[in-house]
């Protein structure tokens, strides 16, 4: 068998590198062979690995399969895949763990469909494979996204019952949630016989990743329910998936229930909480947390400012970015996205500017799509959209959705109507699913007399059969959230809501309110417009909230459309009426209305 180097130059390299001289040890040199290979594995330690494998050579051990094993799990790890396959396809004797082995080392090194085959190739040779073999393979779908064979291997797996088991089961989890199948991998989970802490997770991540937060939520007190010790991720998912649906009471339990475990210093949790209260509508919590971790790193430090970004308080954001510089931390892509949003936010250009333009001389990171999203938002906001179009042109990179986006909602709001009409049509190019942009898109055309090309949208929506994205929002009163829709009168409360709504109205009208009824799609009577207004759906869980909460507390709204100026201008007022704060987190940022005003001051 050839050794990969020269065998006299290794011999001299094995001695300068070998650790302990009993490796010559005549008596027992195979279980320190094993050894030393499973520990230059662990340290990538090439040298010595393929030092022992000439020796061994030299010792004539090349045929014993015990050691070959140890030299392709050692080859895999260290990601000299070439390596490991010669020396595969050189050993006389093969079993489970070789296989095994190196179509782990294939997946490790991004190469799953090479692992595919070999699989294949061991099935049909009749080798024996085992629940790790299986576990492998599906990984290797994972890496590849590949769905349909891991459906496929689903299928063997199941006929020779290795599916209850907990390392293929998991392997079966991982893949349907990278895949993005989350009832797939809800049934293996629900199938399997035994599960580990890190199963549980992985199911917890993959509900919350696909916008299933209320099932992470329910999950993660299962697993309580259950006696099982939750790891710091299983805390930062779950904190995610309370993050992402703005679920203040179920973030703050699941907060108690970390300093109780002293997770709450720890990286990913603490950033995970910094991120979450933040998007719960609580900055100040946030900064108690992260005033509490000692020696905050940069991902803490990035989620810090970009909660105080979200809210509007761009200086203090800044100042926050001033401290970590001061600190020493350097920035990283997603921290300067947080810094350039927070200028934004805040009407900062020239600071904005500033940062821009020395992202990569200070802090070597080159801009990319989200740093000019991000400056396309601010020059647009303050007006400047001939530099924001000049800056576009300028891009390396195509635009992205998010950028026309941006470009839509500034020139929009600046009565910019051709430039609106520009990054409207460029984002039904990107993104033909868009259907909030094609109502804006024919509403604008009818807004500038272009009659045929509003009808033309709309036949093409129709074609397309695309609609509307109905406005829903939701509230959490006493831990349990509440939905409601626009134009929902089906809810339980409805009578109650529909009194309180016209009552608020009415008191809106004394304080000089009328509807905006430039917002609503033109074909419907005036009337009928304003009653749509009424019942856009944080009217209807705003009327909940008053309804539900006690007097003078804070009231939390989340939106998944952005909040129509019609409803900000509403809100501004019924927070004076009803002397409440009225936070409402729309898909944009936070609104946090108080005695008449906002604290986006009308900038969003
Ligand atoms: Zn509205
Ligand atoms: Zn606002």
């Amino acid at each position: 068998m050839r050794s990969p180097f020269p065998t006299s130059l290794l011999f001299l390299s094995f001695r300068a590198h070998c650790f302990s001289p009993h490796l010559f040890n005549r008596h027992c040199p195979l279980a320190l062979f094993a050894a030393q290979l499973q520990q230059s594995s662990v340290c990538k330690d090439v040298a010595t690995g393929t030092a022992i494998h000439a020796i061994a050579l030299k010792l004539g051990y090349g045929d014993l399969l015990f050691l070959n094993n140890h030299l392709l799990n050692f080859y895999c790890k260290c990601q000299l895949i070439q390596n490991a396959h010669r020396l595969f396809d050189e050993m006389p004797q093969r079993n489970v763990v070789s296989w095994t082995a190196l179509m782990a080392g294939y997946v490790h090194c991004g190469q799953g469909y090479e692992a595919l085959q070999l699989f294949a190739e061991a099935k049909k040779g009749g080798a024996w494979v085992n629940a790790f073999t299986f576990a492998t393979a599906i990984n290797a779908c994972s890496a590849l996204a590949d769905v349909h064979d891991g459906l496929k291997l689903h299928g063997q797996a199941e006929i020779e019952g290795y599916v209850s088991n907990l390392v293929v089961g998991s392997a079966l989890v991982d893949m349907y949630g990278k895949c993005g199948l989350v009832d797939h991998a809800r049934r293996v989970f629900d199938e399997m016989a035994v599960k580990n802490i890190v199963t549980w997770t992985s199911m917890i991540s993959i509900c919350a990743q696909n916008g299933r937060g209320p099932e992470a939520i329910q999950l993660f007190a299962a697993l309580q329910a259950r006696n099982l010790v939750p790891n710091e991720y299983t805390f930062a998912t779950v904190v995610n998936a309370c993050a992402s649906l703005g679920c203040l009471g179920a973030g703050k339990l699941s907060h108690a229930l970390i300093i109780r475990r002293h997770c709450d210093t720890n990286e990913v949790v603490s950033s995970a909480l910094v991120d979450m209260y933040p998007k719960c509508g609580c900055l100040n919590y946030a900064v108690k947390v992260f005033r509490r971790v000692a020696d905050p790193k940069v991902i803490q430090w990035t989620s810090i400012i970009m909660g105080h970004a979200q809210h509007g308080l761009g200086h203090a954001g800044l100042q926050l970015f001033d401290e970590m510089l001061a600190r020493g931390i350097q920035p990283n892509d997603v921290t300067l996205v947080g810094v350039l949003y927070a200028c934004s936010h805040s009407g900062l250009v020239n600071r904005g500017k500033e940062v821009f333009d020395s992202m990569y001389r200070v802090y070597g990171v080159i801009p990319d799509t989200k740093h000019y999203t991000c400056m396309v938002d601010m020059l647009g906001r303050a007006g400047r959209l001939d530099d924001a179009e000049a800056l576009i042109e300028t891009m390396p990179m195509a635009p992205d959705v998010l950028l026309w986006g941006a470009l839509l909602s500034a020139s929009r709001s600046h009565g910019r109507i051709e430039l609106a009409i520009k990054a409207a049509e460029n984002l039904i190019e990107l993104n033909q699913q868009l259907d909030s942009t094609y109502v804006t898109l024919s509403n604008m055309y009818a807004s500038v007399d272009r009659w045929s090309d509003a009808v033309r949208i709309r036949r093409e929506m129709k074609i397309r059969g695309i609609c509307k994205e109905p406005g829903c929002s939701w509230i959490e009163v006493k831990s349990k959230t509440y939905v409601f829709f626009a134009g929902d009168q089906s809810c339980v409360h409805e009578g109650q809501i529909i009194t309180v709504l016209q009552e608020l109205e009415k008191k809106m009208r004394e304080k000089g309110y009328v509807a905006d009824r430039s917002l609503v799609f033109h074909n419907v009577e005036e009337e009928a417009k304003e009653e749509i207004l009424g019942f856009h759906s944080e009217r209807l869980a705003l009327a909940f909230g008053l309804i539900n909460t006690a007097e003078g507390s804070v009231i939390r709204i989340l939106k998944n459309l952005r909040i129509c100026s019609d409803c900000h201008e509403a809100f501004k007022l019924l927070s004076e009426i009803v002397s409440r704060d009225l936070i409402v987190r729309d898909v944009n940022r936070f609104h946090h209305f108080g005695n008449g005003s906002c604290s986006c001051g009308d900038y969003w």
